[in-house]
């Protein structure tokens, strides 16, 4: 399965967050818009069909993500394009000041910035962000945050390039196989019956989804994402009463938690990526419990 952004998902999630809780208002207020604009450049970028990357079937095999290494310079239009849409509704959500929109606005109208910072996301160049925001004056984590908004359309256009047959890939990391980013949802969906797993588990196949790139795959659902520790002893399930469909799933062998939803008890599947914006209250019982999340995401770090 390949998750796109698909507007119309993103828009019903969006809808049914504030549909459910009050204390949600005030986030679907402020992010609904940039999560609907990204939804929808995404749908477009994914239209107009995007270059493909060149995949080496050795290199997957030997688990390197397709991303890693390559020239990001064949999408540079389609970042340039996003950071034009995207960075006046990202500013108004995250409230930023006008001094430090209008530092950004001009930093990502060149080309060549944008593409470091894309870069820097794919190979995990942390310092390129320090740098970065010293530059703009601000903190490294608002550059990665701006840089993974902007960059993640282009990303997950990419993804769905790539189509069906590659999310069918015996990949098994716990790391996004085309981006390498760590998952920051997992997700159940009705299992495939000539699968083996599906015949001995009782039901339901586990994809981990990307934040970066939405690319969806599969992985084995008794283990934890972080570590792939599969003993049930030191892994435990967490979830409100009445709501199983969306739970925390912690390894205490490596102290790390990820969400995960049942897509098989919504109405509709909610997005994966909007869905989260709703979960906090979940990302807040296992921050009480000394839990840290498989990828931190500006919901799983809000105070
Ligand atoms: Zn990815
Ligand atoms: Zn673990």
């Amino acid at each position: 399965m390949n998750t796109t952004f698909a507007y119309g998902q993103v828009d019903d999630t969006i809808e049914l967050i504030g549909s459910r809780a009050s204390a949600y208002d005030e986030l679907v207020g402020r992010f609904g818009p940039l999560l609907r604009e990204k939804a929808r450049l995404g749908d477009e970028f994914a239209a107009e069909e995007v270059a493909p990357p060149a995949v080496d079937p050795a290199r997957i095999a030997a688990g390197v993500p397709v991303l890693t290494g390559q020239d990001l310079s064949l999408w540079t239009k389609g970042f340039c394009r996003s950071a034009r849409t995207l960075l006046p509704l990202l500013a108004r959500a995250i409230g930023m000041e006008r001094d430090v929109s209008d530092r950004f606005k001009q930093y990502f109208g060149d080309p060549k910035n944008i593409l470091g910072l894309a870069q820097a996301r794919i190979e995990g160049n942390w310092k390129h962000f320090e740098n970065t925001s010293v530059q703009l004056f601000t903190q490294p984590d608002i550059a990665l945050y701006v840089t993974e908004t902007v960059s993640s359309p282009v990303f997950n256009a990419i993804a769905v390039t790539m189509g069906e047959p590659f999310s069918r890939e015996n990949w098994g990391h716990g790391h996004c196989p085309v981006c390498g980013s760590s998952p920051s949802l997992a997700m159940l969906v009705p299992g495939d019956t000539a699968n083996s797993e599906y015949l001995v588990g009782g039901g339901g196949a586990k994809y981990l989804h990307c934040p970066l790139c939405g690319h969806d795959w599969r992985y084995r659902r008794t283990a934890c994402a972080a570590c792939g520790n599969e003993d049930g002893e030191t892994r435990e399930i967490l979830h409100q009463d009445g709501m199983k469909c969306e739970r925390i799933e912690a390894c205490h062998q490596c102290g790390k938690y990820m969400l995960t939803i049942d897509l098989r008890e919504y109405a509709s599947p909610p997005h994966p990526d909007a869905i989260q914006m709703g979960l906090i209250h979940l990302d807040v019982i296992a921050r009480q419990r000394q839990l840290v999340p498989v990828s931190p995401t500006l919901w799983n770090t809000i105070d």
